[in-house]
């Protein structure tokens, strides 16, 4: 089963990773979540875990010490580790990488605050043999922490992992899947019952029972919404 270890100084913020599928798949062991608070790596009565930054400049810094105790104490030289330092200056997460991700042993994730960790962090582990580092950004923008980007890789990732969604099939459709002609397309709209709601009716063809052409209907409207987001 695959293992994820997080590393923040808010272990609340994973306590919703009990709850809705990812609360099952942990209870069905079909993975191994655990969440590591980095003040319990940290020195002193205040258990501080950031500094000024070197070169000057505003706001704080988080040291490398606790951050090397934390990963060690997660880690081992038996297998390779996937260290994913969450920020905003990192590759676009992505549907594409939330599949690879899905297929990897062990990730630990780092949560940054504050102007987020020295830079070394991120060296050092990059020339370690068994690790492998990934900065990730989930997106152009600028969050707090990085306890919810955390939280948005984790969900993309967990439900492509065999067993975790009741029905496989409904990953085949999905938006931003690569289909079988290697588009990476959204999906169509969705309908259900009433098929008349508000004055608005459920387009006619998929009440039509004709698979072949309910096909290329929704095709065609995924493409329309795919075009019509860029
Ligand atoms: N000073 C940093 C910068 O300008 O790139 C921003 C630091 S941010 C206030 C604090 C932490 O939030 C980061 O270290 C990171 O862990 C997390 N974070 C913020 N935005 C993020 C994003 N778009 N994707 C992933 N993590 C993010």
């Amino acid at each position: 089963m695959p293992r994820y270890d997080i590393i923040t100084i808010f272990p609340d913020y994973f306590s919703t990773l009990d709850i809705s599928l990812i609360g099952k798949a942990r209870t069905a062991g079909l993975v191994d979540i655990e969440i590591h608070d980095l003040r319990d790596h940290a020195e002193g009565v205040h258990k501080s875990v950031d500094d000024t930054p070197y070169g000057g400049g505003a706001g704080m810094v988080m040291s490398p010490e606790p951050w090397g105790k934390a990963i060690d104490e997660v880690t081992s030289n038996e297998i390779i580790h996937d260290l994913i330092v969450l920020t905003p200056a990192g590759k676009k997460f992505d549907q594409s990488m939330a599949e690879q991700f899905s297929k990897l042993e062990h990730l630990v994730f780092a949560c940054g605050r504050y102007e987020g960790i020295d830079h070394r962090v991120t060296e050092y582990y990059g020339t370690q043999p068994t690790f492998r580092v990934h900065e990730v950004s989930i997106g152009d923008y600028v969050l707090n922490g990085g306890e919810v980007a955390t939280l948005v890789m984790l969900e993309a990732i967990i439900r492509l992992i065999p067993g975790v969604l009741g029905n496989p099939e409904s990953l085949a459709e999905e938006s931003h899947t690569l289909t079988s002609n290697g588009e990476a397309i959204v999906e169509y709209p969705n309908y259900t019952k009433p098929a008349i709601w508000r004055e608005l009716s459920v387009p006619e063809i998929l009440l039509s029972g004709n698979h072949a052409a309910i096909k290329g209907y929704r095709h065609e409207e995924a493409i329309k919404r795919s075009q019509n987001r860029e």
